[in-house]
């Protein structure tokens, strides 16, 4: 099977990446083997909230600090502020409102009342200045829902001198779920919330709210698109705003679908739950065709390939007792020093594994044995040189290096 280009991994970079390229009429093709850190997302992206254990406050000029080895400093700051603002217009495209400023951090709230710097958050999602409009707040929570914390989040809205109530709410359809517990999770909650039973949700919830000025809930509402959000808002009749719970995430998957969705409408083939076991490389340094598992011998042919299968977390690179390795063509990783350097026994520390992963160029072509590959590009959490868990940088690399690389291809051919 021939395509323009195939991509390796259908999480977020592989979906921006195959979307961008679909909107220009190529045949592209995603080979993904599973879930994706979608799936466990918060709902907010971050582009860049800490740098060297400091907060930051507009990412795009904190880039400019970064080492040369990163991805962001990779791609420059100038690209890196024209990349951002189209960021918005390319997620609302695919049916995902997002909102925040590009050139300032927001705080987003945790299932545990805390609240984290993000850049961009989900429409629905509460930010720590939305809070600051309101006096009254009532978290209504789902009765028996494991996957939330009321009085955390009570906790946290009184600290910013806001008077919290607590209560939980239930409605026939949860309850036929609450006859096993392993079935109260936000993903099977959020499956029944639409039609009559969001209906019975949304009563449940206005009367549980009171006289609050405003409505919490746990993100139990659209799985697949925005609209239960927002049917639920307009019959609540008050300011409604979700918060993350612990995974699974139902905006995640939601984000997942609709980017799916939105590529497959373009006429993208999304290949779920095959893998790409491996591949060959010319003596030219290109790659000839790829194998997946359920295609079997047959060859999987395209012009360019695109590898956007992640980090540890999705086995886009492996760990093994002492070597670390990408699995699908054994490209060069950056790996530092031998395995006492991997890790820092401060468990707290910046573990200096999570930066590993694979080499590129500064085009985002991978590296073999020193050389580029010169048909196959890098994208998302497989690159190396970056921290997203201590940078918050995660869905911004992702994003980014996705639609760069997207363009290049298409300004290359
Ligand atoms: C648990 C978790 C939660 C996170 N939450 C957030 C958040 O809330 N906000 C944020 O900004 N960042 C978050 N991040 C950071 C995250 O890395 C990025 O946000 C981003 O989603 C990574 O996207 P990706 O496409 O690079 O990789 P992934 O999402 O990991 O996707 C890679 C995909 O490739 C597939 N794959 C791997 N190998 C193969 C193969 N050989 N053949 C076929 N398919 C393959 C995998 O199955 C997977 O679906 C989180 C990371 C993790 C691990």
């Amino acid at each position: 099977m021939k395509y323009d280009i195939i991509i390796i991994g259908g999480g977020l970079s592989g979906l921006v990446a195959g979307l961008s390229l679909a909107k220009e009429n190529k045949r592209v093709a995603i080979v993904s083997l599973g879930q994706s850190a979608l799936h466990f997302s918060s709902g907010s992206l971050g582009l860049l909230g800490t740098v060297d254990g400091k907060a930051v406050e507009d990412p795009l000029e904190a880039v400019k600090t970064l080492p040369a080895e990163h991805p962001y400093s990779m791609l420059g700051a100038e690209r890196v502020k024209e990349l951002a603002v189209k960021v918005k217009p390319f997620f609302a495209d695919a049916g995902i409102t997002l909102r925040g400023e590009d050139s300032r951090n927001s705080e987003r709230m945790t299932p545990m009342g805390e609240f984290k710097r993000c850049w961009l958050t989900l429409d629905d999602f509460i930010t720590r200045e939305d809070l600051s409009k309101y006096k009254k707040v009532a978290v209504v929570s789902v009765l028996s829902f494991l996957d939330f914390y009321p009085d955390f989040v009570a906790s946290g809205l009184r600290k910013l001198g806001i008077e919290p109530s607590v209560s939980y709410v239930t409605t026939p359809e949860i309850d036929r779920l609450r006859r096993s517990t392993a079935e109260m999770r936000a993903t099977s909650i959020g499956r029944q919330l639409h039609g009559k039973a969001l209906d019975e949700f949304a009563d449940a919830v206005m009367k549980a709210a009171g006289d609050a000025d405003a409505i919490l809930i746990p993100c139990v509402v659209g799985m697949d698109d925005e609209e239960p959000v927002k049917a639920l808002r307009a019959k609540v009749g008050k300011p409604l705003y979700c918060v993350a719970t612990t995974p699974m995430s139902v905006a995640g998957q939601r984000m997942q679908t609709q980017l799916r969705r939105r590529f497959e409408r373009l006429g993208g083939t999304y290949l779920l739950g095959d893998n790409v076991t491996d591949g060959r490389i010319s003596e030219n340094g290109e790659i000839e065709y790829i194998h997946t598992v359920n295609i079997g011998d047959e060859k999987l042919v395209a012009d360019s390939y695109i590898l956007a299968s992640g980090d540890f977390f999705s086995r886009g690179i492996i760990a093994e007792p002492h070597r670390i390795y990408e699995p699908v063509f054994g490209l060069d990783v950056d790996v530092d020093g031998d395995r006492d350097k991997w890790f820092d026994r401060n468990f707290f520390a910046e573990q200096p594994y999570m930066k590993f992963g694979v080499a590129v160029s500064d085009d985002f072509h991978p590296l073999k044995d020193g050389k580029t590959v010169k048909n196959l590009y890098a994208v998302g959490s497989v690159i190396g040189g970056h921290n997203a868990l201590k940078e918050e940088s995660g869905a911004g690399t992702a994003v980014l290096t996705a639609l760069h690389v997207a363009d290049k291809i298409l300004k290359n051919n």
